[in-house]
């Protein structure tokens, strides 16, 4: 039986998504995938030779991944992805997923007329889109629009995460569902993204596993921003930095942030501040997810006093060559922390 899912956006988290989810799938099954950066393609259809094909556009993602059911396959999680219940009987239900970094490309590989995936689509079709990517909601919102236009059967989640790149490497990233929890689909996503991930939140509706998103990220970018300085004004007080992070882990302070990610180096010896801040989430990334909380936070009517000054710091530390493309927690280093 013939399973095909496509897989756009290969980069530091999709790539390990891709090949979590390759690893999962029945060897009978094919993974299309697609990235602009040809380096990245080659990597993850090198470790899966017979399973993974490489496309040159996500319209032809789009057209290659359709998969073929039968009613006669016994109804397990895997098989289920591919299908949906329509009025009168099970019809097929291609799924796409794509991480891609923000939300012009989101649109890009969505709506472009000639290469996008809604190229391939007709009125006949029958999808089962997901974007995994960090963006603003009002785009995820227009893209399920415009493609419901063109294809009533699609359907499209937003289904951001967390975790970081470790997370992805793990399959531990936690996924922020746009659906609600009684959603039709919601077995089926389930069992696809668990695949690569633990936990499976569906946040109520559409977008709003972005709206979920975008407020965690704001928080853990603001509680960084507060831990560093805490950090800094203890240790230049005169306290060692390990036992400071173990009062904040014992006191009121504690959170995952200061825990497990601590942005003095040293104090986490795995996390990337104590790799010379290498891996992990980039700066730039915080920038676009403070700015886009910022923007939400706008729209709802929310009051956000820490945003403009969480955002001034992210927008700073990301143009500063010492700073520049390495982990978040580098706003320690940008604020002139002490060193342990
Ligand atoms: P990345 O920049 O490493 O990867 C994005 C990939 O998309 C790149 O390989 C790029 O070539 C590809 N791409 C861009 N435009 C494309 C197009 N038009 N067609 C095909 N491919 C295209 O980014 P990332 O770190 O993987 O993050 C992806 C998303 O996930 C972002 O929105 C980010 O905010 C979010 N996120 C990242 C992390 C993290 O720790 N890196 C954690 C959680 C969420």
């Amino acid at each position: 039986l013939p399973k095909s899912i496509g897989f756009v956006g290969l980069g530091a988290m999709g790539k390990h998504m891709a090949v979590n989810l390759a690893k999962s799938l029945p060897s009978d099954s094919t993974l299309y995938v697609h990235d602009i950066m040809v380096a990245v393609v080659e990597e993850v259809a090198g470790s899966f030779t017979d399973l993974v094909v490489k496309c040159v556009s996500a319209k032809e993602v789009a057209e290659k991944s359709v998969c073929v059911p039968s009613l006669n396959h016994p109804f397990e999680d895997g098989y289920l992805l591919f299908q949906t219940v329509t009025a009168n009987n099970i019809s097929k239900q291609d799924v796409i997923l794509t991480m891609l970094p923000e939300g012009a490309h989101v649109k890009s590989v969505y709506l472009d007329p000639a290469t996008g995936i809604i190229a391939a689509l007709s009125s006949s079709s029958a999808k089962l889109l997901i974007d995994s990517s960090t963006i603003d909601t009002a785009t995820n919102l227009h893209v399920k629009e415009e493609l419901s236009k063109v294809s009533p059967e699609t359907t499209f989640y937003d289904a951001p995460v967390s975790g970081g790149t470790l997370g992805a490497v793990n399959a531990t990233i936690a996924f922020f569902l746009g659906s609600a929890p009684s959603d039709t689909n919601i077995g089926r996503l389930t069992a696809l993204l668990k695949t690569m991930g633990t936990k499976v939140i569906p946040c109520g509706g559409p977008s709003l596993g972005l709206a979920a998103k975008l407020s965690n990220n704001y928080l853990s970018g603001i509680i960084t921003i507060a831990c560093s300085e805490a950090m800094d004004m203890g240790m230049r007080a005169g306290i060692d930095a390990e036992v400071l992070a173990s009062v904040f882990a014992a006191g009121t302070a504690q959170n995952t942030i200061c825990d497990v990610f601590n942005p003095v180096p040293g104090v986490c010896p795995k996390a990337p501040p104590s790799n010379g801040y290498r891996g992990g989430f980039r700066v730039q990334l915080m920038r676009k997810d403070i700015g886009l909380a910022v923007d939400m936070a706008r729209r709802v009517g929310a009051r956000n006093v820490l945003g403009a000054s969480g955002l001034g710091v992210y927008a700073a530390a990301s143009d500063a060559s010492d700073c520049k493309d390495l982990d978040s927690r580098v706003v320690y280093r940008y604020l002139g922390g002490k060193e342990n």
